[in-house]
Order: C-alpha cells, then structure tokens, then sequence
C-alpha cells in the first residue's frame, strides 16, 4: 500500500510517499514560505532532489504541485495518481475529540475546524491540505493522526491546571501535550531495543529539537507530558520560554505596552535559546559562541540543560522510577555535549552515561554505562513512519483494504 504522509505546518507542507509492505521510501519533499513571494518547492530522493521556484498562495496551490511533482518531470516516483491508495494527514490539535488516529469524514473535518481555535495556525493549514486532496484524489481515503491523542491517557490530576473550574468548563483549558506521535513511536521503538514489552516498562521519552517536550509513559500509558494547553509550555526551547512564572506575562505587557499578540510573539519566537544568548535559535551557534566564552550563550546552554534534568527528576517522581530514558530530534540525537550536561550529577538516581558510547555516531543505540541502573537510549525520531502505520491500520481495519497487521517496524530510509 502506498500512503501519501502530509504534514501541513503554518507556512509549509512536508510530504512523503511510502510503501509500507515493501519498506520503502518512494518520494518525499517540502514546499516552503507557502503563500509568500519567495516560496519554493523541494522534491526527491537525496540525489535525485529537485528545487524549484514556485508560486504557491496557499496550501491547495502547494498540494496541486506536490501532486503534479510525484507523477511528471525528471524527480517522479509514480506514473499517476491512482498509485497513491490513502493519505495520512498530520493534526497538531485533536483536543479532547480524538485518542487515536482516525479515519477522516466531515464530521471529522467540523471536529478540526472546531479546535483550530487552540492551533490557529496548524489546524486551519491540516484542513486546507485535507481539502485539496479530497478535491484532486476524491476517492483515495484518508486519516487524521493527531499530536495530542497520544496524550488522552493523562489522568486529569495531570492535565488540569489549577486555575476557576469553570474556565475548564467553557473554553476546554487543559492540558493536551504535542509531539504525541514522536513520544509514541520512541517509547516503541526503545521497548524494541531493549528488547521487552512496553507493558513491562516505566520510560521517560525527551524530544529535544527547536521545540522541546518530554514525557512519562508508565507500562505503555502516557501518565504526563510537558508542553500544556498549546506547544508553549514545559522545557525552554529554541526560540519559545517554556513554563515562566505566569504573573511575568501581565508585568511586561504592562511596562513595555505590548498587546496580547506581541506579548504571546515574545513568548513564541524572541525567547528560549535565541532570547537569552542573543545569537541564535540553533544549539550549534549557541555552543560554539559558549565555547569562545560568551556568556550569555553559556548561560543558555545552562538552562536549556537544567529545564531537562528538573524534568527528568519530577516524571521519576510521578512514576516512582525508571528502567529508561530515551532521547530523539536534532538536540537528543546528535548533541553528546548537551547529552553530557543532562546526564551530569544524575549518578545518585542510577543514572550514569558512558562518556565513549556518548561520543560514537550511530542509529538506535543505547549510552549508558554498564552500571547504569537506568538505560540511556537515542531513537531517531520518525513522525512521517508513524502516520503512514497508522493510515495503514485504520484502512485494512475499517475500510477492508487488503494487508495485514504490520508487526515490525520498517526503517524508512
Ligand atoms: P529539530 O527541530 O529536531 O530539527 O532540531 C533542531 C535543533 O537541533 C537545532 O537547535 C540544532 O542546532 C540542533 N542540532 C542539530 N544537529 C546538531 C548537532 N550535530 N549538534 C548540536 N546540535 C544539533
């Protein structure tokens, strides 16, 4: 079965196609700067990418590209459009309406527009994609797999804020988490690697890239995560502040007179890595500038460490332990120093790094020491694998398309 995975954000649309039998990534592309002057559109595999200068007003306008890019020209993969049996769209917001991954119809597509209130950006961008392929592939199918389903299981002692009830009641303020489909799928891939049943384990997932969260997923079961009601909360990040005390917020848009759109841009996009060093969102830039003394950039490789380790410490708290902390994106996957800086001091708790295994490159691996009481585990993450297995599942479950149950999981390239 080839699935066509759309992962719709604000001003951009990733895509992949893959083949889930035969374990292989077919095409895969981005359309950038959607619906501004300067767009572009890349598409293919490595040696076969092409880029081209595009104009795209808006998110239809970049599917119908995508589309006509995956069936002609010197990059396609597929001779036409009926080679593509189902799409997975990726929603950041499901809210309280969705615990899995489901099969889109219009009440589904009401339930989205319904929450875009909470991801303005992002749901409104999923829908527009969702439209443009019902109207180019009217009769491919097509599911919706969500940021937050992974996060239904919290208990409500975890996602509720302690803030009127009422304010619960009328406008739904809770908790509802992100990176849900990244948390899940390398809390299965660990069980994997360690080789036994998630059932049987207590794990603290940490997706650590621009943007940061973390979760505790005890025997299988999400039980809380970091980022809140929106992707702003938790860890500090690259460019966003995490959890600040909240009477910080009145205090500056009072004393700098900024509106609740400028307060909330600071907040977004000014803050984080790039707010405290001043030199950029990137962790690279932001070590090198510490590693030749600047201070400022010391001090915010400081506190994006410590945000970690604090984590770290209340979810073994939550879970009263923990056999396996498990790290993934561009920070947990590839930088040993910061890995090194989390893992500092945290010997007391049985949790020790092996300073070499945290130096050598690799895939999946495991970094603690021999006599790490709790394993130390970097899982390259993979959202795109996740949507299109679960697209898979939803369609031979309930629409009858021939397959069976994928029982391992493949390795897109
Ligand atoms: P992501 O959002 O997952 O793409 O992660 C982006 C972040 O990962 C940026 O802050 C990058 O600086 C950081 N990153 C990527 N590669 C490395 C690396 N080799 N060393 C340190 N940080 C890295």
């Amino acid at each position: 079965m080839n699935v066509l995975v759309i992962n719709a954000g604000s001003s951009s649309l990733k895509y992949q196609l893959v083949n889930l039998e035969r374990k292989e990534l077919i095409a895969k592309g981005i359309c950038e700067r959607v619906g501004s002057n300067s767009a572009f559109h890349k598409h293919g595999l490595d040696e076969n990418e092409v880029v081209i200068d595009a104009k795209m007003a808006d998110h239809d306008d970049a599917i119908a590209l995508v589309l006509e890019s995956l069936t002609s020209g010197s990059a396609k993969a597929i001779d036409s459009l009926d080679e593509i049996d189902a799409v997975g769209h990726r929603i950041v917001q499901g809210g309280k309406y969705f615990d899995r991954s489901v099969l889109i119809d219009e009440d589904v597509v009401a339930k989205i527009d319904e929450l875009a209130e909470l991801a303005p950006l992002h749901n409104k961008a999923a829908l527009m994609g969702i439209r443009a392929c019902q109207k180019h592939m009217p009769s491919v199918p097509m599911v919706a797999v969500f940021d937050t389903s992974f996060f239904q299981t919290l208990p409500p002692k975890a996602y509720m804020y302690p803030l009127p009830y009422e304010l619960y009641e009328k406008y739904a303020i809770r908790k509802y988490g992100a990176h849900g489909t990244s948390h899940r799928y390398i809390a299965e891939r660990a069980a994997a690697v360690l080789d036994e049943p998630i059932e049987d384990l207590k794990l603290i997932t940490c997706h650590l890239g621009n943007g940061c969260s973390m979760a505790a997923i005890d025997h299988g079961v999400a039980v809380d995560t970091s980022m809140g009601l929106t992707p702003l909360d938790g860890l500090m990040m690259g460019t966003r502040c995490g959890a600040i005390d909240p009477a910080i917020v009145p205090f500056i848009m009072e004393h700098e007179g900024l509106s609740t759109a400028e307060v909330n841009d600071l907040m977004n996009k000014k803050s984080g890595l790039l707010g405290i060093s001043g030199i950029s969102n990137d962790l690279r830039s932001v070590r090198d500038a510490s590693e030749k003394g600047d201070e400022r950039a010391m001090l915010a490789y400081d506190m994006y460490s410590n945000s970690v380790k604090k984590y770290i410490g209340s979810y073994i708290a939550v879970m009263g332990g923990v056999d396996a902390i498990v790290l993934t994106a561009g920070v947990g996957e590839n930088c040993k120093k910061m890995r090194r800086m989390i893992f500092s001091g945290l010997q007391p708790l049985g949790i020790i790094l092996d300073e070499e295994k945290n130096r050598a490159r690799g895939f999946e691996r495991e970094i603690s020491s021999e006599n790490s009481q709790v394993k130390i585990i970097i899982i390259p993450t993979n959202e795109e694998y996740m949507i299109a297995r679960d697209t898979y599942d939803i369609l031979h479950e309930k629409v009858g398309v021939e397959g069976g149950v994928l029982d391992e999981v493949p390795m897109l390239a």
